[in-house]
């Protein structure tokens, strides 16, 4: 009898008004392509006998090099004009966990969340404290030119413009503001930009479970454009935006963060598991569908339970999502039907 585990894994590149009209062929072509490697490296991890704990953190490392997408390079800006970046990582073996907040110099956050969790006393490390920590272990270290991307730097200033923070997933806010005359013109515009910064949207994370029949989430964001320095979110508050426990579920979510903190999201769809028998599917379609939209909750997230259940609910019109199983052909999903490579 095969007692092994059906491995699996699951990934997201942020949620919001990702609409069919609002992405070119090219675009959608390159999003679908990096989800598609992305979830393919992941998996082979678990493939090899893996840990699903190296698997979200391949995984999530490869989301956070992908300009594509807000988190490592291709973080937005804070009103300051710096990325400050959050990231969690949870073993839901033991319930060990990492997490870093508003790091600025780190290529890597998830990278470094693990550290914290395996090399620290602590669960969470904010700052230069964080940073120095990290950099004894070997963290990679890269300037402020690396994270640089034209298109975030476009946001910032339209964000300004606006007077507004502006949550990466707010594209239908930033669509309005892209008509308008930006007081410094980078050398690029909306227009002729490789990729248009009003649809991109932000936070990646994955969640595993291998064949050991171990869960792990790990999540990374740069946050959202124009927000105040110092400002955390979801992201690194487990719980919130990151959570792994055996005896319920592996979830990693996007959206606005503030909504998800005030409702401990995460952490919601495992009590009702846990303590109300929901099975993950119903009880994460409680908390996206029903509880985050009573507190202006905008999102989605993903999850995946010990049976290899994969659910990726969202309230918006798109989420960037995959997911494979092991031996399986990969999903690849933008919009709120899936699509297949
Ligand atoms: N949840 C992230 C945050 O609030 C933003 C996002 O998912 O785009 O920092």
């Amino acid at each position: 009898m095969n007692t092994k585990a059906p491995a699996a894994i699951a990934i997201h590149g942020g949620a919001g008004t990702i609409l069919r009209s609002s992405l070119t062929a090219v675009q959608e072509q390159a999003y679908l392509a990096a989800l598609h490697d992305i979830v393919t490296a992941g998996a082979s991890v678990l493939a090899d006998g893996g840990s699903a704990l190296d698997a979200v953190t391949v995984a999530v490392s490869l989301l956070e090099d992908c300009p594509l997408f807000n988190a490592g390079k291709g973080s937005v800006y804070t009103s300051a004009g710096q990325v400050e970046m959050d990231a969690a990582i949870m073993d839901g073996h033991n319930r060990r966990a990492g997490a870093v907040a508003c790091v600025t110099t780190l290529r890597n956050p998830v990278r470094a969340a693990r550290m914290v969790m395996e090399h620290s006393p602590h669960v969470l490390m904010v700052g230069p404290g964080a940073e120095n920590f990290v950099r004894q272990h070997g963290a990679q270290i890269e300037d402020a030119a690396y994270f640089h991307t034209e298109q975030r730097y476009v946001q910032l200033l339209r964000a300004r413009q606006e007077a507004g923070i502006l949550l990466d997933h707010d594209a239908e806010k930033l669509a309005t503001a892209s008509n308008t005359t930006l007081g410094t013109t980078p050398d690029t515009t909306p227009e002729v930009a490789p990729l248009d910064p009003d649809k991109k949207f932000g936070t990646v994370g994955a969640v595993a479970l291998d064949v050991h029949g171990n869960l792990a989430a790990a999540t990374s964001t740069g946050g959202m454009t124009n927000k105040l320095p110092g400002r955390v979110g979801d992201t690194a508050m487990l719980g919130a935006g990151c959570y792994a426990d055996n005896r319920s579920a592996a979830l990693s979510a996007t959206g606005t963060g503030e909504a998800f903190m005030r409702s401990l999201a995460l952490h919601d769809i495992a009590a009702q598991m846990n303590y109300a028998g929901l099975s993950l599917e119903q009880a994460a379609h409680k908390t996206v569908m029903e509880k985050l939209p009573q507190l202006q909750g905008q999102g989605g997230i993903i999850g995946i339970d010990r049976q290899g259940n994969i659910v990726m609910p969202f309230n918006t019109e798109g989420m960037y999502r995959a997911s494979m199983r092991v031996g399986d052909a990969p999903f690849i999903g933008i919009y709120s039907d899936f699509q297949k490579l």
